[in-house]
């Protein structure tokens, strides 16, 4: 597909996508021709989507990047989750090879020493995964809120990733923390217990820090780095689409 053809469609798509509710977005997409991927971290948006996804029987593939150095929460809510919703969530791992290689050029955690060093334990942990997990994929769900964080706040329904080719969906774009919250309770969808404990945004554990009362949700992630925009690389504001206006990266 052209870059214009793919930037029209997920122009339309999004569009189409603002009118419909969350199950009705998530369904639109499953009918749409072309494999679907929901890359989950079991945050508490993502756990909305999963439930969903699981609940409606969605022909939507649910996986998560299982870097190595997660929280054992979070490990325990993988299996907790497929259990609820009777879903497979395949684990995607780094290569072994670029986890040695890593470690002797770097260290362990040789992310706290450099940006660059940091970026590098993203790629082999995260995005080397995540290319994989996105191969022959023609849509992309994510959890991204506009709410989530200044660099998110104009994330758009559909936006069209240049970079990897295909179309990323954000069915909850328009969701506010407050109503997430309230639509776990009354669905009594499983959470990460750590969101109770002053982490409303959970990546790998030495990388994250509960939150201060009055911080952004997003302030305890790489919380030693300066930039207000550190993302992970997942989501970045180069491959989103030129058409829809402001569409912003994320993680
Ligand atoms: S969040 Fe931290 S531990 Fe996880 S991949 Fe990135 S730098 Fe590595």
């Amino acid at each position: 597909m052209t870059t214009q053809s793919l930037e029209a469609k997920a122009k339309a798509l999004n569009d189409e996508l603002e009118a419909l509710d969350l199950a009705g977005r998530l369904a639109r997409v499953a009918g749409l021709d072309g494999r679907a991927v929901f890359t989950t971290s079991l945050g508490i948006e993502d756990q909305v989507i999963t439930a969903a996804i699981g609940s409606n029987r969605l022909d939507i593939d649910v996986v998560t990047l299982e870097t190595g150095r997660l929280f054992n929460e979070t490990v325990a809510l993988i299996d907790e989750t497929e259990e609820t919703y009777g879903i497979v969530i395949k684990r995607l791992h780094p290569a072994k090879a670029d986890v040695d290689a890593y470690v002797a050029q770097y260290g362990m955690n040789g992310f706290y020493d450099s940006v660059d060093a940091r970026h590098a334990c993203c790629g082999v942990r995260k995005l080397k995964p995540l290319a994989r997990a996105l191969e022959g994929t023609s849509y992309w769900v994510t959890g991204l809120r506009r709410g989530q964080s200044g660099n998110r706040a104009t994330t758009p329904f559909a936006e069209a990733d240049l970079e990897r080719g295909l179309i990323k969906i954000n069915p909850l774009a328009d969701w506010d923390i407050e109503t997430i919250r309230a639509h776990v309770a009354t669905e009594a969808i499983p959470v990460n217990p750590l969101h109770s404990r002053g982490y409303p945004s959970i990546g790998c554990e030495p990388c994250t820090r509960a939150i201060k009362p009055g911080e952004p949700e997003r302030a305890g992630r790489w919380w030693w780095e300066n930039d207000e925009k550190r993302e992970c690389g997942l989501h970045v504001a180069e491959a989103t689409s030129s058409i829809i206006p402001n569409a912003s990266g994320a993680a």
